[in-house]
């Protein structure tokens, strides 16, 4: 399953933020009862309006939405790189998650202590950022002096270290090494390493709950501030998804009402992040259940199979495909198929977002 790493200075709403997750993980674990969670990581549901609107047309019995991991990274101080506080092990964390979710303190409080004195994401983004880009300035070094041996006498090691020594002009400034465009052959010879500040990150900018209808002047410079990196920012205010929480449905409804916004910018947080690493959905439905599966882009028909089991992928013969807005306008299987919009694929096709699926296969 997909992880994303929750990161930030101590004190901008980080675990406010994480109980917020696994509150509402916990309201649906009643799907997944095998389900083990860890303290620090949460599964969460990816919102997907499709799987309602399919449910009813299959008169399904349940709805399984696809899920992708949160975990609390608490303990990035300044220094982390240098091993202070639990600096490597939190380092080490972070080099497994697929993607950041970095915590940026938006919001005023004089009742809560801000670590470095007083509220100014840009230089916060700097403190995390820096640590991160010292720990890959290390790593990259190391690399560059082993492939720099092997240069001499292979074509392939020279590329590396083209691109190698091209992170390390960006690193050295202290900017991350998102800030380099690479071709994807040029990045597979790096991946290697899972460079920290290259990983797919988003800035959540947790404002006060007045705040979160409109922003405010430091999500404005968060914004900016990730435009240099192509970064995205999604607003949030842990506080109120906090109290959400403890709220009956009508009760949500008036108080995000009072607030002029739809959500507490969680919803849009998950979105978001499933959004970032590239995820492709597609879609399984009956009267048993309507069911959402995550594949990577490019996947081919049989391999997106093993997703669900891997006899599915060893034993597939063909995929019944129809794409989900063909399905939802006809509004029956039936009738797409008399329309001819239901198509049988073979080994070769390319799944597409939002197809919805039936794989024939030998067991
Ligand atoms: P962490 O150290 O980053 O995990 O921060 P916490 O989630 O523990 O939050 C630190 C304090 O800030 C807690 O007392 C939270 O209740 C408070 N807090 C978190 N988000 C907000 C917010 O949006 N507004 C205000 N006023 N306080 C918040």
């Amino acid at each position: 399953m997909l992880r994303a790493g929750i990161v930030g200075l101590p004190n901008v709403g980080k675990s406010t933020l994480f109980n917020a997750l696994v509150a509402n993980a916990k309201a649906e674990a009643a799907n997944y009862p095998f389900c083990t969670i860890e303290p620090n990581v949460g599964v969460v549901s990816v919102p997907d309006e499709r799987l309602e609107v399919l449910a009813k047309i299959s008169s399904s019995e349940k709805i399984v939405p696809t899920r992708i991991e949160f975990v609390d990274i608490a303990g990035l101080v300044k220094g982390a790189s240098k091993g202070e506080g639990l600096g490597n092990q939190f380092l080490a964390n972070i080099r497994e998650v697929d993607a950041i979710v970095q915590v940026v303190r938006c919001f005023d409080d004089p009742d809560i202590i801000h670590v470095s004195g007083s509220v100014e994401p840009i230089r916060d983004i700097e403190i995390i950022n820096l640590e991160l880009v010292l720990a890959d300035f290390d790593q990259v070094e190391k690399r560059i002096d082993r492939v720099r041996k092997q240069a001499k006498n292979s074509k392939e090691a020279q590329a590396e270290l083209t691109v190698l020594e091209s992170l390390m002009a960006v690193l050295s400034e202290g900017k991350s090494a998102r800030q380099v465009s690479l071709s994807e052959e040029e990045e597979s010879l790096i991946k290697s390493l899972g460079l920290l500040t290259r990983k797919p990150i988003i800035y959540a900018a947790n404002v006060a709950e007045d705040d979160l209808a409109t922003g405010n002047e430091w999500v404005e410079q968060v914004r900016k501030f990730a435009e240099t990196e192509q970064a995205k920012v999604v607003i949030i205010s842990a506080q109120v998804e906090a109290e959400l929480v403890d709220l009956s449905e009508e009760e949500r409804q008036e108080f995000l009402a009072s607030l002029d916004v739809e959500e507490g910018g969680l919803k849009s947080l998950i979105k978001a992040t499933y959004e970032l690493l590239g995820l492709r959905t597609y879609l399984t439905t009956g009267p048993q259940e309507t069911r959402a599966w995550t594949i990577t882009a490019g996947m081919k028909a049989p391999q997106a199979a093993g997703v669900i089991h891997t006899d599915f992928e060893r034993g597939f013969i063909r995929a019944e495909t129809v794409a989900y807005q063909d399905l939802v306008t006809l509004g029956s299987m039936n009738a797409a198929k008399e329309k001819g919009l239901v198509r049988s694929e073979g080994k070769e096709y390319i799944v597409q977002e939002g197809d919805i699926l039936l794989f024939r296969f030998n067991v």
